[in-house]
């Protein structure tokens, strides 16, 4: 029995990183914005062909954390006053923690078969809602252009919580070319790690002002350490860096790679999907995506098929999840209908697709599937 597990990190041999890193402990310089950390900002600026200057975190819940912070004091808001955020309830529990650690307030919002926010479901504006924070499940990016064009007649902020879409297009671009509030997560599950570690940019550059103070502490002077904001030290280490400025040099080849694969796993579950045993995630428009994960979208609850892949030895997951039927967000905040997020949310699967996968291990994974429904 072959032995597939949910995610297959990829970082580089030791050998490639231990003068740097052995440099970094010597010196002592292992945190505070130094050389490797400001190195691997200029390098992801240059890769993604970023206009807006990319800003280094400690991981994407926090990135996202900050840049919803600055936007708030940029509204004109005092921590302790509050406004209202469309969040789409098809998420990772951390963004709408995020919203919430900020003293504002959730309100769930649908998906459509992208499995991304559905506008089209959201109808009268409460005035008190100040902000919307689509989400890029799986590396299917939003409709940037459709998103902008909305929050603009209901005179929002936008801010992309693009955790697990880094290294998607949206009309030929990485998302992060256009100028736009977004973050990126380089957690060991995603497609780009640095172990742990986050960014945010944004084109207001009074918010990449704010965020480059805010991650320190909100120190805006270093000798008396005097602050403007009450920041949170939300500073990426060097050891991260390090591990990003060795990752990002071959990343076109891994990507040009994954979505090779990514179009085999396409062909496959059309099929199947034609069968009427299931449905696959539909690409927004003008999206190529990255697939973190594989999602399908049973016909029943998923129990069953979580049991024969595992009995197989494939790991999947029931990712991603309603929050708002999460024990802590159950019952507590607004919601527009939810009407197609409860009928996936126990049906969804999400089959592991690894950027190195052998085709030993696709076939084995297909075949797998396969033995499912024909039984
Ligand atoms: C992974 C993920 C996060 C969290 O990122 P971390 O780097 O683990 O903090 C937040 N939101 C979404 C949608 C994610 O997929």
């Amino acid at each position: 029995m072959m032995k597939i597990n949910i995610v297959k990190p990829s970082f580089p041999d030791i050998l490639k990183i231990q003068d740097k890193f052995d440099a970094c402990l010597r010196s002592g310089l292992v945190t505070n914005n130094s050389i490797n950390v400001r190195e691997f900002e200029s390098h992801l600026g240059a890769f993604l062909k970023m206009q807006d200057q990319p800003l280094a975190f400690c991981n994407g819940e926090m990135a996202l954390y900050s840049l919803i912070q600055a936007w708030k004091r940029k509204l004109g808001y005092s921590f302790h006053d509050s406004f209202k955020v469309l969040v789409p309830s098809f998420t990772f529990s951390g963004t709408v923690n995020a919203i919430v650690a900020n003293n504002l307030f959730p309100v769930f919002c649908d998906i459509d078969e992208s499995l991304t926010i559905n506008l089209s479901k959201i109808q009268t504006l409460d005035e008190n809602i100040k902000m919307i924070v689509p989400v890029g499940v799986y590396g299917n990016l939003v409709d940037i252009q459709k998103v902008n064009d909305f929050a603009e007649e209901n005179n929002l902020i936008t801010i992309f919580d693009n955790a697990p879409a880094f290294g998607s297009k949206y009309k030929g671009n990485f998302s992060s070319f256009y100028p736009i509030n977004e973050i990126f997560s380089f957690h060991a599950t995603k497609v780009f790690s640095t172990m742990e570690g986050g960014m945010a940019h944004s084109p207001e550059t009074s918010i990449t002002e704010d965020l480059i103070i805010s991650r320190e502490f909100g120190q805006y002077e270093k000798t008396r350490g005097d602050i403007s904001l009450p920041g949170l030290n939300t500073k990426m280490q060097e050891i991260n860096a390090i591990i990003g400025n060795e990752n990002l040099k071959d990343f076109n080849l891994i990507l040009e790679n994954r979505m090779k694969i990514a179009n085999q796993y396409n062909d496959f579950f059309q099929t199947i999907e034609k069968n009427g045993n299931l449905k696959r995630m539909k690409i927004n428009d003008n999206v190529e995506c990255t697939y973190l994960y594989y999602p399908i979208i049973l016909n029943e609850e998923a129990s069953n098929f979580v049991q024969h892949m595992n009995s197989q030895g494939i790991a999947v997951r029931r990712y991603y999840t309603a929050v708002h039927t999460l024990k802590y967000y159950m019952n507590k905040y607004d919601s527009f209908n939810l009407d197609l997020t409860n009928f996936i949310k126990d049906k969804i699967v999400s089959l592991p697709i690894h950027s190195d996968m052998s085709q030993e291990e696709i076939n084995y994974l297909f075949k797998t599937i396969q033995h499912y429904f024909n039984n």
